[in-house]
């Protein structure tokens, strides 16, 4: 397991909390709009030292709230497990970002106690993601950790980052239905930065207007008690 970047102190990666953010190299989805390219390929630019992180959480116990564990994706690593546990005995809340891809992580983690907070992407219709997300991926894997999540007694969030056309009026229509009843839903707007695959973006407009965002926001908050645009 590498740590190739974090960030020390964030006020809106943990929803009310102060939190320290680690993010984990590697990842098993290729999502074209992906703004951390050296961490899914496995080649990170830094590199942190685990007990140097160990060491900055034991300075910050009453400073900080949580910490949160992103990536990447850090359900690939089984030291994610040690990970939790540690910061754990720290007294740190948790909160996991995660694709969804292995929801036997994701139960073991949540039968655990590892975790307080999951915030799962769902970056289109589950049946599209061999199309657009990665060609081995199963679907099957993305439903049943949604199921999961909306199981358990955590809070939680899904989240959409919505970029035509692997997001569309019935595709969020689509998504939304499967998580109806879900406590919150973002609709995150693409932030053009440096991407994973700057081709998929140089001949078509692929960002929603916020008007259009917003005409998105009324078809999922039917279905699900709280849907937001960020
Ligand atoms: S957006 Fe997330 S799931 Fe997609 S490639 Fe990047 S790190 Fe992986």
């Amino acid at each position: 397991m590498v740590i190739g970047g974090w960030q020390k102190n964030s006020f809106i990666d943990y929803p009310g909390k102060i939190s320290c953010v680690l993010f984990l190299s590697g990842c098993n989805f290729d999502c074209p709009y992906c703004f951390n390219p050296d961490l899914v390929k496995n080649s990170p630019k830094n590199v942190i030292d685990l007990n140097r992180v160990y060491d900055f959480l034991k300075n910050r116990k009453g400073l900080l709230d949580g910490v949160v564990i992103s990536g990447g994706e850090p359900t690939l690593h089984e030291e994610l497990f040690l990970l939790c546990e540690k910061i754990r005995q720290m007294g740190f809340s948790i909160k996991l970002d995660t694709n969804g891809s292995r929801p036997h992580v994701i139960k073991k983690l949540i039968r655990k106690g590892m975790v307080d907070y999951i915030a799962m992407d769902i970056k289109t219709d589950p049946v599209k993601y061999p199309f657009f997300i990665q060609k081995n991926s199963n679907p099957d894997h993305i439903l049943s950790s949604i199921n999961i999540i909306m199981e358990s007694s955590l809070d939680y969030e899904f989240r959409t980052t919505c970029i035509k056309p692997l997001v569309d009026a019935k595709i969020i229509d689509c998504i939304s239905r499967r998580i109806k009843g879900a406590t919150l839903y973002a609709l995150q707007q693409f932030q053009h930065t440096k991407v994973l695959h700057p081709e998929f973006f140089a001949e078509n407009e692929r960002r929603y207007t916020d008007t259009e965002l917003f005409h998105l926001k009324d078809i999922a908050k039917v279905w699900v008690k709280k849907c937001i645009v960020r």
